[in-house]
């Protein structure tokens, strides 16, 4: 028993394909991109933020090592200065030595504007003093010892700390051949205080003491570390690039580890009043520029995932909105099958891709499908197309493709099949499974399937050669007798190929003049009350030299498909009513003529003003003519068709809609209709007393009929069981093999006389 399916298994027929292409493959080309973006740019704002530190850092080295260079050059005019001012005093004393007394020397202190003056025995011992410490003597290490002890005569001591007042003075002395000596000194506690900060080494200190360097070194022109600050690495020695950047007296920077932090460093050399005294080395923190580069990283990082899952959301839903449009393109409402659409996108992908691939078609064709909604209505119909559908589905093995072609034809596309056996063994599969669920099911079983195998070798190039054969096989499944299948071969090519004939001739006959080898036959129409013909329906027939009697069902589909049904059925609707006319003037009236007018010709702009035409050429009586319609061809146009119809009617011919219960419209819409008469299809006829539904069908459609007003036409009666029921049921006329096929004209003629008039010879 088949269940229903699941309608998610057909959508990936659908889906499946396009997830790659319209999802994965753009998303990862869109994070790739992505990536690549957020790499350049967070690259660029770390390069952009290094070199902005490092061109803040030189500005600030910069301008440490030009205050570094003035303080220098600062304290050298000073030191000069109090240099000189003591060198003056010591000359002054040297040359004065005679008058030596501590009260001289305190005048000579103040006169020279120095704060101490102290004169010594060779021994190093003070004997005179501008102040105190009469009796000091200078022991081993002392400056004053070093300077007794060494072979200058002169000595200028850079400012220090006295030993004894604990204050900060700068030293000179000088010594006269006895050994005796003198030492002169100026409090330099202020310059002291002054150039203290200016010194080298304190200004280190303070540079390190700014937040981000990590340690400052001066290094003097050979290359000896004078001065360092911070995180000292005593172990520290120039390389390659460093030694350059001296060599040459240049700036140089570089990214460095220092004592395993991240660093900047900076070389500039250090210049005093224009000479290069040394290097100055400066090592920055990165860590500060690091948490810069990392916290503005973080940022765009998140703004790009922001951008991109906003992007990624919204190709998502639109690609979710296309598929649902796509599905609902793409899908059939009733079964949720792929449809006619995508079969033929489908296929076409297949044809190009698996060329060489052994490739059929299965066309489960199910019959009787406009009988079941006359009978039980669209609703039901429906219900028993989609339990054929769930069938189909369940039935369906991997790899297979399932589609509803449209109506009752579904397809199952199968692909790398072994041989035909196969496909016809699978065949009898679906056809016995289709059967045993019809068996259950109460209005399944008028339901007849049928299936057409269609193997589609590599000489299918394109779609449309496939989609001709299709329709073909349809059109045989719809007319087989007592098979349930259909196998489109070698024959049905041949069948083709004789097509392409029949129109070539069709064509050549077009120009040459249908009289030669087309004709028209007359079959009569009886008026079961009377027993008389009414009318006759006009049937063409076409004997070809090279092709013989070409069926009309043939030639009339080859006529549509290539148009040139408009000016054949010209000369067929001339030809009728100059057989009108013919009759009229042998004195035979109220006879009626069916012509049978192809939809073709109905949608063609002109083709009233023709009708019109033809009719005043002929002088028949409008009245007399009688046009049928098939009602298969209506959808789409049922419109247009109707006001023709309804002007048809006006002039005074009538219409007859042929084929009745064959097409796809209902009886609800006959009312609208603009006819006059309705044609009951032969297969109806062919049913009677056969199924007892059927009669209940023709018993409601001659009843509707008569309360619309319509006459009512029975097809293709050819058995007396027939005419009786059809007479009983109140069916106006009938036309079929029981009374008369179709004949020639004479024939007609003759047939009409001995019918009709046979009761008007009998009167006396
Ligand atoms: P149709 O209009 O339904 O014509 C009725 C067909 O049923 C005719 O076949 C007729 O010969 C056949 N028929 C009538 N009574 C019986 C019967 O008792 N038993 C059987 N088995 N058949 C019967 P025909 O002449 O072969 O025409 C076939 C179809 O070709 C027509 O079907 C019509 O659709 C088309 N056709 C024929 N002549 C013309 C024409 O001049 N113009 C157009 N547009 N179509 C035509
Ligand atoms: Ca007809
Ligand atoms: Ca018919």
């Amino acid at each position: 028993m088949c269940g229903k399916g699941e309608v998610t298994v057909d959508n990936k027929v659908i889906t499946r394909p396009m997830v790659w292409k319209t999802y994965i493959v753009p998303l990862i080309i869109i994070a790739l991109s992505f990536i690549l973006a957020g790499y350049f740019i967070i690259s660029s704002i770390s390069t952009f933020l290094f070199e902005n530190m490092a061109k803040n850092s030189i500005a600030q080295a910069e301008n440490h090592m030009s205050r570094l260079s003035n303080s220098i050059s600062a304290i050298n005019v000073i030191d000069q200065l109090l240099e000189e001012k003591l060198m003056t005093a010591n000359t002054a004393i040297l040359n004065n030595r005679d008058k030596l007394s501590n009260n001289f020397l305190k005048g000579m202190a103040r006169d020279l504007g120095v704060d101490e003056i102290y004169w010594y025995n060779p021994q190093g011992e003070i004997v005179y003093t501008a102040t105190k410490y009469i009796g000091w003597k200078a022991t081993k290490g002392h400056p004053v010892h070093d300077f007794m002890h060494s072979d200058r005569d002169v000595l200028i001591e850079d400012i220090r700390r006295d030993t004894e007042s604990d204050r900060y003075l700068k030293y000179a002395y000088a010594k006269v051949p006895s050994g005796e000596f003198v030492q002169t000194g100026i409090l330099a506690d202020n310059i002291y205080e002054l150039t203290k900060d200016f010194c080298t080494a304190s200004f280190i200190e303070t540079l390190v003491d700014s937040e981000n360097v990590l340690a400052a070194y001066f290094i003097d022109a050979g290359e000896d570390i004078l001065f360092c600050e911070g995180e000292i690495d005593r172990e520290y020695t120039l390389d390659d690039m460093e030694k350059e950047a001296m060599e040459g007296d240049r700036t140089y920077y570089a990214k460095k580890t220092y004592n395993n932090m991240d660093a900047y460093e900076i070389l500039l050399p250090i210049h005093v009043d224009g000479t290069n005294i040394g290097m100055l080395i400066v090592f920055y923190s990165l860590e500060e520029t690091n948490r810069l580069i990392k916290n503005v990283s973080l940022i765009v990082l998140a703004l790009l995932i922001f951008v991109f899952l906003s992007y990624s959301y919204m190709r998502v839903d639109i690609g979710r909105k296309n598929r649902e449009i796509e599905e609902l393109a793409y899908l059939d409402s009733i079964t949720q099958l792929p449809n006619r659409s995508y079969f033929i996108k489908f296929l076409k992908k297949r044809l190009k891709a698996e060329r060489w691939a052994k490739k059929a078609l299965l066309i489960v064709h199910c019959h009787n499908l406009n009988l079941i909604k006359l009978i039980f209505g669209h609703d039901i119909l429906n219900e028993l197309l989609l339990e054929k559908a769930d069938c189909l589905r369940n039935l369906r093995v991997e790899g297979e493709h399932l589609f509803r072609y449209f109506e009752g034809n579904f397809f199952i596309y199968i692909e790398d099949y072994e041989d035909r056996e196969q496909l016809i063994k699978k065949s009898d599969q679906i056809l016995e499974k289709l059967d045993e669920v019809a068996q259950s099911m109460e209005n399944s079983r008028l339901i007849t399937t049928r299936i057409g195998v269609l193997e589609l070798d590599e000489s299918y190039e394109n779609v449309d050669d496939v989609i001709k054969h299709v329709e073909i096989t349809i059109d045989r499944l719809k007319r087989l007798e007592n098979e349930s299948y259909w196998i489109f071969d070698e024959a049905m090519h041949r069948e083709l190929i004789l097509d392409q004939i029949i129109e070539k001739e069709l064509r050549r006959a077009t120009f040459d003049g249908y009289d030669d080898e087309f004709y028209l036959v007359y079959q009569p129409q009886i008026d079961l009350e009377t027993n008389k013909i009414i009318a006759l329906e006009a049937l063409a027939r076409w004997n070809n030299e090279e092709l013989g009697m070409v069926s009309p069902l043939r030639f009339i589909r080859v006529a549509e498909s290539s148009q040139l049904i408009v000016p054949l059925g010209e000369w067929i609707l001339t030809q009728a009513c100059k057989f009108m006319r013919s009759l009229e003037d042998r004195g035979i009236s109220g006879i009626k003529v069916a012509v049978n007018i192809s939809i073709v010709q109905l949608l063609r702009e002109d083709f009233t003003k023709q009708l019109l035409k033809i009719v005043e050429e002929t002088g028949i009586e409008p009245e007399n003519l009688e046009l049928e319609i098939t009602e298969s061809n209506f959808i789409g146009n049922y419109e247009i068709i109707n006001r023709k119809l309804d002007k048809l009617r006006k002039m005074g011919i009538s219409i007859s809609l042929d084929d009745f219960g064959t097409g796809y419209s209902s009886l609800a819409r006959l009312e609208k209709l603009n006819i006059d008469v309705l044609k009951i299809d032969k297969s109806f006829i062919d049913n009677i007393r056969s199924s007892d539904q059927e009669d209940v069908l023709i018993r409601s459609i001659i009843l509707l009929a008569n309360q619309l007003g319509l006459r009512v036409v029975a097809e293709g009666v050819e058995t007396h069981e027939q005419k009786e029921y059809l007479a009983a049921e109140a069916c106006d006329i009938v036309q079929g093999y029981l009374f008369s096929k179709p004949v020639p004209e004479k024939k007609a003629v003759e047939l009409i006389e001995k019918i009709n008039l046979r009761d008007m010879d009998a009167r006396p």
